[in-house]
């Protein structure tokens, strides 16, 4: 099947406030230049240098969304280009992607990765470190946090994966929580726009949207097996 009707049935199934990253990771720039002539414009990207290089050479309105696994001396191939980055694993990370963004004169948005899987290999802060490491994110001036992002485990106990759904899903409420009640003015301001959680991908995001899933990253389902 193309590109543009698989990109057709994702805007038919998802609800309208679940925005779709199209995950286009080692496939073609071509690959992204049809989903973009199809209406596409949010692109997940999993490694700092093919993505640099597709954004310097598709039109300048798509939005990269960095998914993948990020080493601090690669935030610079990264800031420049990149709409949000999902996958923040770490404050050292945080720090540096504040720190070039503070270089670049940009604000940077960003998504906490919470490790709510039983697979070891997966990255992301444990649930307890979420709430600590939020109130330290708010300290960074060129950091936006909008939200966490995270994998369920591959597995087909569909019970399982709604269950790590949920888990991620009242995490962000309670997160959310704080934000609105918190004593400190600072927090409160910091975190006004943590709107967003990332949760889906082709196996798995009818589940997460029923959980409360606002963006899903779907690769293999509109581009095929990478
Ligand atoms: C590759 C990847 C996806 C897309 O996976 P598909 O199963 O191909 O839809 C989504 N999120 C992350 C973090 C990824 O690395």
């Amino acid at each position: 099947m193309s590109v543009e009707t698989q990109l057709d049935y994702f805007r038919n199934e998802l609800p309208s406030a679940v925005k779709l990253v199209a995950v286009s990771k080692f496939k073609p720039l071509q690959a992204v230049l049809d989903a973009y002539g199809a209406g596409q414009r949010d692109f997940g990207e999993s490694r700092p240098k093919e993505m640099m290089e597709k954004a310097l050479s598709s039109p300048s309105d798509i939005s990269w969304h960095f998914i993948g696994h990020l080493q601090t001396n690669k935030v610079r191939m990264v800031v420049p280009y990149v709409a949000m980055i999902e996958s923040v694993d770490s404050l050292r990370l945080l720090k540096e992607i504040d720190r070039f963004s503070e270089s670049v004169g940009k604000v940077t948005d960003c998504l906490l990765e919470v490790h709510i899987s039983t697979e070891g290999t997966k990255q992301g802060f444990l649930p307890g470190e979420i709430r600590e490491a939020v109130e330290e994110s708010v300290k960074f001036k060129n950091i936006r946090i909008r939200g966490l992002m995270g994998m369920a485990s591959n597995v087909d106990d569909e019970m399982q994966v709604r269950g790590e759904f949920r888990a991620l899903r009242s995490l962000f409420d309670e997160i959310r929580a704080i934000s609105s009640s918190s004593d400190s003015q600072q927090l409160r301001f910091r975190l006004s726009a943590f709107d967003t959680l990332s949760m889906g991908m082709s196996g798995d995001w009818r589940i997460a949207v029923e959980e409360g899933s606002t963006i899903v990253r779907i690769g293999t389902a509109i581009f095929g097996v990478r």
